[in-house]
């Protein structure tokens, strides 16, 4: 890992283009996050957040027609899905998959393996996990369930916010991790979040609604309209988000897409996709 590069922000993005199946979907995204921020995307359904998780990411079907994403400096464009974890990028799904057949407790141990490079001895990584799961609040009898099988939403959430707290990353995009969440659950997941918060960690937390942010206060708010990010602003911003909706910055910033899509804050759950 090349490190000691204080002063360089962890992560950039630089005029980043995405396209799905063709069709143009980010248009020139910029953003940069220094350690130790918590950064917050949001945006009505259909704006693009998934599609930058998934880009960030490297999932094979958004083909980046333009720009760079910088990690450490360096651009992970070219890099594999397993490269970019490998380096300090973590990514926590809007719908975590179930692994049937594996138990979680495997599961994290193969993760950290990949993420590290070296297997740790067996007490070691049950010392570690053990912490983990103290920090969390969470039932050591987690880790002898199988991965996200019968899990509920919260359970799913709370499994991926254990992953991070084992992984470390350096940067951990965190895709609508409140969608179908109770206010327990959430508070718990929040609750996570906010112990993973350091000077070391940088995040990129999206979310179509406000509430988590009643648990997470993050430095930098952005709003995601039609591919490109509209407006920057601190906590406020999604104070403001809440109390009016979407519809001004629509009106504002796309008045061609008034009325296309569903942009209230306090409509019914469930994120787009
Ligand atoms: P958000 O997460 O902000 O709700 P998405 O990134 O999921 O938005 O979607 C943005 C646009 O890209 C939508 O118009 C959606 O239909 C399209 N899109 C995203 N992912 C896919 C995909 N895998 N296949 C086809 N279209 C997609
Ligand atoms: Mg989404």
């Amino acid at each position: 890992m090349t490190e000691d590069n204080d002063g360089q922000p962890i992560f950039v993005i630089e005029d980043l283009h995405v396209s799905v199946e063709g069709k143009p979907i980010l248009k020139g995204v910029d953003l940069v996050i220094n350690r130790g921020e918590v950064h917050t995307l949001m945006g009505p359904n259909g704006s693009g957040k998934s599609t930058l998780a998934n880009s960030i990411m490297g999932h094979p079907r958004y083909e980046v027609t333009k720009g760079r994403v910088l990690l450490k400096g360096e651009d992970v464009l070219s890099l594999t899905p397993d490269q970019r974890a490998r380096n300090g990028l973590f990514l926590a799904f809007q719908y975590p998959m179930g692994i049937p057949g594996v138990v979680m407790g495997n599961f994290l141990r193969a993760a950290m393996k990949a993420r590290h490079g070296e297997d740790l001895p067996v007490r070691e990584f049950r010392k570690l996990l053990d912490e983990k799961l103290d920090l969390l609040k969470m039932d050591p009898s987690f880790v002898r369930r199988y991965v996200n099988e019968g899990f509920s939403g919260g359970e799913k959430k709370r499994a991926e916010v254990l992953q991070m707290a084992l992984l470390q990353p350096e940067l951990a995009v965190l895709d609508e991790t409140d969608s179908g969440l109770d206010i327990d659950a959430l508070r718990t997941v929040a609750e996570g979040i906010n112990a993973l918060r350091g000077p070391d960690l940088g995040v990129l937390l999206i979310t179509h609604y406000q509430r988590i942010l009643d648990y997470i206060k993050p430095d930098i708010v952005h709003v995601l309209l039609d591919g490109r990010i509209v407006k920057t602003g601190g906590p406020e911003l999604s104070g403001e988000l809440e109390e009016k909706g979407y519809d001004w910055i629509i009106q504002e910033f796309a008045p061609a897409n008034a009325g296309v899509a569903p942009a209230t804050a306090g409509s019914s759950a469930g994120g787009g996709d």
